[in-house]
């Protein structure tokens, strides 16, 4: 059987695509609008905190996931992170605009080499359907648009088995051990492809898991290629 890689499915943010400025810093601006003073530090402290538990709370759910739970998530965590609820449907609207992401600056680069190989690229993330309009407004994401699950979408969101299966399901019958994916998150990404039976390289850009296969930066994969 023939399991060289014929398919490299991306992870959106963290690894194509990064807030334009520290979310907290954008936090604090929107909260002082509302009259609201809180520093950096405290809101990025009670960010990662809810998020945490609104991880936890998906888990809980079997990972089922809709537009309705994402909005709920980023409610919850916006008012955990604030302390007021008013903020959110600026916040939100915030990050639907492409103008608060920057896409990775190598990405261009790693999809022509990828796809000069033959590869067939895709997206696959756990944000919501703002992501579609982001993707259509980068240049350098037009080629991974022909191959792209989002989690609300299809009902599951990462590190679920279904979720995964939707990604081999638009891959034409590929084997999973076919397809790598590209992420930035141990548990989401890397080993949640891991149990579909998928390839996975961990983005994993300060070294934290030295025990799984991973690259530092994304231009990193362009060094893989070989051993495909
Ligand atoms: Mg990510």
């Amino acid at each position: 059987m023939n399991h060289d890689v014929r398919a490299v499915i991306f992870d959106a943010v963290g690894t194509l695509i990064h807030p334009a400025e520290p979310p907290a810093r954008t936090y604090a601006a929107v909260a002082a609008r509302h009259g609201i003073a809180l520093d950096e530090a405290e809101i990025a402290r009670r960010f990662r905190a809810a998020f945490r538990a609104e991880e936890e709370r998906d888990r809980a759910a079997g990972w089922v996931t809709s537009e309705e739970r994402e909005v709920e998530r980023w409610r919850s965590i916006v008012t955990a992170s604030l302390g007021d609820e008013r903020c959110f449907p600026e916040l939100w609207k915030h990050f639907a605009q492409p103008g608060a992401w920057t896409v990775d600056r190598d990405a261009a680069t790693v999809f022509d080499a990828l796809r000069d190989r033959g590869l067939v690229l895709g997206l696959a993330s756990n944000f919501d359907q703002r992501l579609l309009r982001i993707v259509d407004s980068f240049q350098e994401l037009t080629p991974l648009k022909r191959h792209v699950v989002v989690s609300s979408q299809v009902r599951y969101r990462k590190p679920s088995g279904y979720f995964f299966s939707e990604i081999v399901g638009i891959l034409n019958g590929m084997m999973p051990e076919c397809a790598v994916y590209v992420g930035d998150d141990l548990e989401n990404d890397y080993r949640g492809a891991c149990a579909m039976g998928m390839r996975a390289i961990l983005l994993d850009p300060h070294g934290l898991h030295p025990e799984v296969d991973r690259i530092g930066i994304l231009k990193e994969l362009t060094g893989r290629f070989n051993s495909w």
